[in-house]
């Protein structure tokens, strides 16, 4: 079976990816499991950007062993209209604290202190780049939309969850199951996509 090798240290977008690709025949390998161990710099000035350069970085240390193998990586965040598209690429470190999620979410309400609801529109985006071990490359785009709410609601998840309400749902994401949000997330569809796709490289 050909290994897809996730070039991303984050544990819960693992988990995530390998639910949503179960049912492919791949082994799906982290970069912890394949004994990678690199930080690449996410400076691009788009989602698209960065998840190529992440997905670059780990093909070229593949690519001289003897084994077969797809590379995935992905980029991700929110764009909040009423912010310009603020936190975007900074989404990660938008307090200017790498991961902590809980300082994000707490200057992003603080940004959007008095804003009425209906200008709270924002939307996830997920860019994943896939690069086969014979250097061809698959790029796709999806997004999630919803409104940023005025408090945190929810455990699940992770990052930006808690904030992110869906009105068709009447919840965030952070109060749907895993199986409900990969249903209607940025990430959830943008795998899909990769799942027709990917079968190119089988
Ligand atoms: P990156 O794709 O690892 O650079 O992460 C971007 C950041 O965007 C994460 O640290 C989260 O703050 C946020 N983010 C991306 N996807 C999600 C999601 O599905 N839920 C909540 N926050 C997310």
């Amino acid at each position: 079976m050909k290994k897809l090798v996730l070039a991303t240290n984050n544990q819960h977008k693992v988990q995530e990816i390998k639910q949503i690709l179960e049912d492919m025949p791949l082994e799906v390998a982290s970069l912890k499991d394949m004994g990678i161990d690199i930080e690449v710099e996410e400076d691009g000035e788009t989602f698209l950007e960065n998840s190529y350069k992440k997905a670059k970085a780990i093909y070229d240390i593949l690519k001289f062993k003897d084994e077969k193998f797809i590379v995935m990586a992905d980029d991700s965040g929110l764009m909040v209209d009423a912010l310009g598209g603020a936190p975007g690429v900074y989404s990660a470190r938008y307090s200017g604290e790498h991961g902590n999620s809980q300082k994000n979410n707490e200057k992003l309400l603080k940004e959007l202190q008095g804003t009425p609801f209906e200008e709270r529109k924002g939307r996830f985006v997920c860019a994943v780049v896939l690069i086969n071990d014979d250097g061809d490359s698959i790029k796709v785009e999806e997004y999630a939309e919803g409104y940023i709410g005025e408090k945190l609601e929810g455990l699940e998840g992770f990052g930006y969850d808690p904030l992110f309400y869906v009105p068709e749902f009447h919840k965030t994401f952070a109060e749907m199951s895993s199986k409900e949000k990969n249903s209607i997330s940025h990430r959830g569809k943008a795998l899909e996509k990769v799942k027709k796709e990917i079968v190119k490289f089988l």
